[in-house]
Order: structure tokens, then sequence, then C-alpha cells
């Protein structure tokens, strides 16, 4: 069974194909500049070298065309004809309360996914046109849509309730989802085979941490609690936004400094975080670097990030009644040994013992505690385009 993974983006749309019989990636790739001057596909078959192809694409739809071309173009392509895919599954950030689980698309699908858009005006929209465009390029194919918080959807009401009047809830949705989910599910799944147990006896902390960063609590499998909330905007500091704060600061940033509402909500999305504390970068290696530079700002703003994760560690110990692993995933888990030294030193209360040793590794799935730690300490990279194309294939069969 082969299966294309689709995930769409504003002005992006990156792909990855599947043969489903070893998990094997035929080809990956992305269409970048979707309907901005200069747009170009990146394909990486995997058995060639990559090559670009630059042409205009004035929206998804042609830029699903180009990637199906490329699929099976006689140079560079893996498939000998459209006929070949079986399956298309879909990333799909926010999936609202209507979507507990990855589904198959149909009419009904389409019109809560419409409904779903105002909770996530920017992200939606773009994964909704990666579906007509697939519908429209590859027709008759099982499309199914993976969201990124469906996995989040078992929490308690104690954990996604927010203290607003309840009205607001009801009439409005507002409530914790959480995303990451297909990360946080992927990684809890590896870990139950790597400490050899069922998930379902297993208390895990798991820690997405990329330029976007959550951590879930996640007991017998379920996620119980998670860091972001309606939006990916609360939660960790991250890279450019700001997560919690207090909420009186956006009407005192206001006056103070004359913003308007969107002004400060450019602020907290995409100037803040990292990039705003360290005056540096968003992308963690140069702050590292310029920590080791001597750098003070860089320093406190890494110092910030590190404690945000250690309080999110633990309080979901306190949720969980401590853990039998913290896992540590994506760009920064995977590959920087600092914050995952930072995040568990001195938390031998819980049984969390890192082997700084072992811990000098960058994605590679490993254990990095002491062999006598009673919860363990793993470094897993995430996948979250083959848990996309795994739930497409459970559904398409
Ligand atoms: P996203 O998908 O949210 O864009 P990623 O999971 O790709 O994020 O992670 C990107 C982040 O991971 C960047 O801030 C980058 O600096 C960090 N990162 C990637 N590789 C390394 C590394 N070797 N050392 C430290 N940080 C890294």
């Amino acid at each position: 069974m082969k299966i294309l993974v689709i995930n769409c983006g504003s002005s992006s749309l990156k792909y990855q194909a599947f043969n489903m019989e070893n998990e094997d990636v035929l080809a990956k790739g992305v269409v970048e500049r979707i309907g901005i001057e200069g747009s170009k596909l990146k394909h990486e078959p995997h058995n060639g070298d990559e090559t670009e192809i630059e042409k205009d694409v004035s929206d998804h739809k042609e830029a699903f065309k180009l990637v199906v071309d490329a699929l099976t173009n006689e140079q560079h392509g893996v498939l000998s004809s459209l006929e070949e895919i079986d399956a298309v599954g879909h990333r799909v950030v926010h999936g609202g309360e209507e979507f507990s689980e990855s589904v198959v698309i149909n009419d009904e699908v389409m019109s809560a996914l419409d409904r779903c858009i105002s909770l996530a005006p920017l992200h939606n929209p773009p994964n909704i046109y990666g579906i007509e465009a697939a519908k429209e390029n590859v027709p008759g194919v099982t499309q199914v849509a993976v969201f990124d918080t469906a996995f989040h959807q078992s929490m308690p009401k104690k954990s996604y309730l927010y203290g607003l009047p309840y009205e607001y809830y009801e009439k409005h949705s507002i409530r914790r989802y959480g995303f990451h989910g297909t990360s946080h599910k992927y990684v809890a799944n590896r870990a139950a085979e790597m400490l050899g147990k069922p998930l379902n006896e297993l208390k895990l902390i798991t820690c997405h941490l990329g330029n976007g960063a959550s951590v879930a609590a996640i007991d017998k499998g379920e996620s119980v609690d998670t860091s972001m909330g309606l939006t990916p905007l609360e939660g960790l500091v991250m890279g450019t936004r700001s997560g919690s704060l207090d909420p009186a600061i956006i009407k005192y940033l206001m006056d103070k400094e004359d913003l308007t509402i969107e002004e400060v909500d450019t602020i907290l999305n995409k100037k803040s975080g990292v990039l705003g504390l360290s005056e540096v970068s968003n992308d963690f290696r140069d702050i590292e670097k310029a920590t080791e530079d001597g750098n003070e700002k860089a320093k406190t703003a890494l110092d910030v990030f590190y404690y945000n994760v250690r309080k999110y560690v633990g309080s979901y110990l306190a949720t969980l009644n401590g853990a039998d692993a913290v896992i540590f995933t994506a760009g920064l888990g995977e590959n920087s040994p600092g914050v995952r030294e930072a995040v568990t030193e001195d938390m031998s209360y819980a049984g969390i013992e890192l082997d700084k040793e072992k811990n000098q590794v960058r994605g590679k799935e490993t254990d990095v505690s002491k062999d006598n730690a009673s919860c363990k300490v793993l470094v897993i990279p995430t996948n979250e385009e083959l848990m996309i194309a795994r739930e497409t294939k459970a559904l398409a069969k």
C-alpha cells in the first residue's frame, strides 16, 4: 500500500510518499511560496538526488499538481502512475471538539472542518485547500484527516476548562485543546516499546521542544493534560511565541506602547519567546552559540526556557503521581543535550537521574538515564508524517 502524506501551510505544501509494506519513505519534498512570485518545488526521491523545479503556482491545487507530476516523472519519479497511490493522509491542525480521532474525509467531515475554521483561522484554511487539491488531483482515492488536537480530546474537564464564565465554553467552545498530538502520541507509543511495557500501564511526560513547543501528561496512553491551549500560543515560552503570561499585560502593553490588539497579537506570536528575550534569534542553535560566546541575554533566554519546561514537568509529575519516563523530542529535544540536562537536574525526588555521558546524543532513539533510575529519560525522534501514514493506512484498509 502506498500513501501520500500532505501538510499544507498558508504558502507551502509539504509531502512524503510512503511504501507502507515496510514504512519506507519513497520521496519527500515541499512546494514553497505558493501564490507568491518565485515558487518552487524541492523534491527528494529515495533513490536519487534532490531536484528543484521552479514554476509559478498560484494556489494549492496547482502546487499539488506539481507534486504528483514530480512523483510520477520519468527521471526523478518514484511511482509509475498515480493509480499507485492508495490513500492520502492530511495533517489538520484544529479539529475542535468534533474530532477525537483520525477520520476518512467525506462531505460531513468537510462541513465540520469548516466549523473549526474560527478556532484556527490561520492554520485550518490551508489544510482544507490541501484536501480540496488532493480530491481534484487524485480523485476516487481515500482521504484521511489526522488532527493535531485529536489525541488531547481525552483530557478531563478539570484540565481543559479555563476560569472564564461557563457560557463562553458553551457558546464559543473556548477551552484548552492542545496541539502536537500526533507527535506526543507517536513518542508515547515508541516509549512503551523501548521500555518493553504496555502503554496502558505507563505514566509518561512528553516534551515536544521545537520552534513550537508543548509538554503533555499521558496516563495509560491517554493525554490527561497539555501545555498548549485554545491556540498554540499558550504554555511554554517558545521560539517566537510568548507562551503563558498575565492576561492583564495585553491591555497594559497596548496603553504603554500605543498598540492595536492586532499589533500585540503579532508581538506575542512572532516577536516574543526566546527570540524576544535573547534579541539574537529564534533558533536555539544560535542562542546556544551566543551563550557560549558570553551573551547575557541569550543565556537568560535559555534559562527562562529551561525553567519553563521544568515547571511543566514538575506539575505533570503532580498530575500523574510520578512518571515512568520523561521523553524529549522535536528539533531541540532530540538534538540538545543542554536542554535535557537543565530540565532534569535535581529531580532525583521523582526518580529522574540523567546519565550525562549517555546524554551526549543527537537525533537518536536512546535511554539517557542512569541504569537504576526509576523514571527514565528518553530521547525519541518524532515522526509525525509516519504517524499520519499509519493512521491513514488503518482507516483506508
Ligand atoms: P518546528 O517543527 O516547530 O519548526 P523543529 O522540531 O524543526 O520545529 O525544531 C526546530 C528547533 O530545533 C530550532 O529552534 C532549532 O534551533 C532546534 N534545533 C535543531 N537542531 C538542533 C541542534 N543540533 N541543537 C540545538 N537545537 C537544535
